[in-house]
This record gives C-alpha cells, structure tokens and sequence, in this order.
C-alpha cells in the first residue's frame, strides 16, 4: 500500500508449494514484490512491516538503502497485552487506571518525533517519570521536562500518581524499559502503519 494514497499498489501470490513454510511464504511474496516495485522504477523510501524476524533480516541485510520501519498499532497492541496481564496482577492493582494513557503515551511519542529515533526513544521513557508525578528531572547530565501544559497545584494534587517502591512501578519500568521494545522504537519515529489509519483523536 502506498501510505501517502493509501492504495495498493502492488500484490504478489504465493503458491504453498514454493515455499518450505507460511514464513517462509511471506518472506518471498514481500521479496518480489519490493523487487518489483523497484524494477518499475519506483522509488521506496520507507517500507513499514510487523517485526517478522525475516522481514527485518531482509531489510537490513538486502535492502539497507531503504528505511525500514514498524507499524505501530502491531507494537502497541504487544506492549498492551504486558501491561494487561500485568495489571491483571492484585499486587499490581494501581496499573490498571493508567492503560489507556500508556498506550496514548506510546502512540505521541512515535508521532511527534518527526522521524528521530532517539527522541522517540526518550520520549517513551519519559512516561516513568511523569508517572510518579515528577514532570522536570535530569538525565544524562540534561535536564528534561514532560511535553504537556504544567498542572495546576490541583491537578498535581488529585492525579493518582504512582509509587516509585511500588509493584505495579516495579512491573510497568520492567515493560517500558524492555530492550527489544526500545530497540524497535528506533524504528517507529516515522509513525508508519501497515493498513489505513485513521487518526480518530480518541
Ligand atoms: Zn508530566
């Protein structure tokens, strides 16, 4: 699919008897058809896939010219599925309020670092920070601030921020800090889906 029209471009079919395995079918459709698109002339900038182990083999190995990045929606819907089962946990009870703007968090730090890894990166981890309610801390001998407006004395006061020493912290930072996760955040700051996505502003 060809993301800035959001239509397909190219398909290829794969016949089960070319192939050893589904794996291995996939690999070979993907192949040929970014050969093909190349053939025809057309100029691949940034290709987006899930994290098929292959696929990213592929793309580094054969086609390092070309940016390869990760869909989004696949990684969040991954990392949510931890935090759930975390949260799921009676020690980790305080987790559960805060679903939803973890996978907000994760969605704008892929969006608004205009391609830039590393800053996606940083802004994913800021979340450990503003969580427990300190919006301004130093890393790396820099100081950092949380993106949004400042809170009002009240807002700071009501929010159910979490405990440093708590479980459910312990369980988040071990989720957040994964180092495939931040590995592959690298790969996401361009903010790329495999399918139509329609920014719903929920
Ligand atoms: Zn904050």
């Amino acid at each position: 699919m060809n993301d800035a029209t959001q239509e397909i471009v190219h398909f290829e079919l794969v016949q089960v008897t070319e192939a050893s395995s589904s794996v291995a079918m996939e690999l070979t459709g993907f192949q040929r058809g970014l050969d093909h698109l190349q053939t025809q002339g057309v100029n691949v900038g940034v290709v987006t896939t899930d994290r098929s182990p292959s696929i990213r083999k592929t793309m580094r190995e054969t086609y390092c010219d070309i940016r390869h990045e990760f869909d989004v929606w696949h990684v969040n819907k991954s990392v949510k599925k931890k935090l759930v089962n975390a949260a799921n946990k009676k020690e980790n009870q305080d987790l559960q309020t805060w679903l939803k703007s973890i996978s907000n968090h994760l969605y704008w730090s892929c969006s608004s670092s205009h391609g830039d890894g590393e800053e996606c990166v940083r802004r994913w981890k800021s979340l450990l920070h503003h969580i427990v309610g300190i919006h301004r801390w130093e890393e790396d001998g820099e100081q950092h601030t949380c993106h949004h407006a400042p809170l009002t004395d009240d807002e700071q006061r009501r929010k159910r921020w979490m405990k440093v020493d708590s479980p459910a912290y312990k369980s988040l930072k071990s989720i957040v800090l994964d180092k495939n996760l931040l590995r592959d955040l690298k790969q996401m700051a361009v903010f790329k889906h495999t399918g139509e996505y329609v920014i719903t502003g929920s």
